[in-house]
């Protein structure tokens, strides 16, 4: 398994609870490839200021220098704001980004805000959401796909019709869209009626048929707590799935910006 990386990490400059020097720190410990900081970038938030933007890189920048233990990303996570690709991270300051991520949350019109009352809407804007993400030249990976658990109605991975599923891996794959498959994914499923080991066993099936589609996937923690390289679940679901090697995101590939 190749996939030693943690690509989806959260700092003190959004809802994190460490510095960026302390997450580098212990992915240098914990022998990681590379780690990616990607604080979330919603509207309103700390990032989306520019003084605040520019002190972010620089301190990645900083955390990089003096050290070529592990690779660190200049990353953010970023949310889809409606269904048609409207997202709340700024074209300007995502030129200056390594690793953009985005997820539906809160600000999600049409999936996680004003869900719709029936399941098939519901997930049928899931899927259009996740379709325009594609079209966004820098948006790099979809974060914790399917995190549509909590919500009234629920949406569980096994309701999702495989006939969407199918389309949305294809044009995952030929846009280069990764899946991130997130480590703490159970807590998108705590009101779904789900055990934990039914969780799993439905995002095998998920992470298969994108597999099987050619989608590129990344392992993360999703760290805001100091679980840095935090990937057990998401290695075990990998390897479940059988996924190819070759079909997870070598950090070494990504460009470097400087300044
Ligand atoms: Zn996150």
């Amino acid at each position: 398994m190749s996939a030693n990386h943690d690509l989806h990490t959260h700092t003190t400059f959004s809802d994190g609870a460490h510095s960026v020097a302390l997450h580098v720190l212990e992915a240098r410990a914990f022998e990681l490839d590379a780690i990616a900081i990607t604080d979330h970038y919603t509207p309103g938030s700390a990032l989306a200021d520019d003084a605040t933007f520019d002190r972010y890189l620089a301190e990645i920048g900083a955390a990089r220098q003096g050290q070529d233990d592990v690779i660190v990303l200049k990353g953010a996570e970023t949310q889809a704001m409606d269904t048609r690709g409207t997202v709340s991270l700024d074209a300007r300051h995502a030129a200056r980004l390594e690793w953009v991520l985005c997820d539906l949350g809160g600000a999600s019109e049409g999936t996680l805000r004003n869900t719709p009352d029936h399941r098939n809407a519901y997930m049928e804007n899931v899927i259009r959401t996740y379709l325009s993400l594609c079209d966004i030249p820098y948006i790099n990976a979809i974060a914790h796909p399917f995190n549509t658990g909590n919500t009234t109605p629920c949406a569980r991975p096994e309701d999702y019709p495989e006939v969407l599923l199918r389309e949305l891996a294809s044009k995952m794959a030929a846009t280069d869209t990764v899946f991130d498959v997130m480590n703490d994914t159970v807590y998108w499923f705590t009101n779904s009626g789900l055990q934990p080991c039914q969780v799993t066993a439905q995002y095998v099936e998920l992470v298969k048929l994108f597999a099987a589609e050619g989608v590129r996937f990344q392992v993360s923690s999703d760290d805001h707590r100091s679980g840095v390289g935090n990937t057990r679940w998401s290695l075990l679901v990998l390897e479940r799935a059988g996924v190819p090697v070759g079909q997870i995101v070598d950090p070494r590939s990504i460009m470097p910006i400087e300044a």
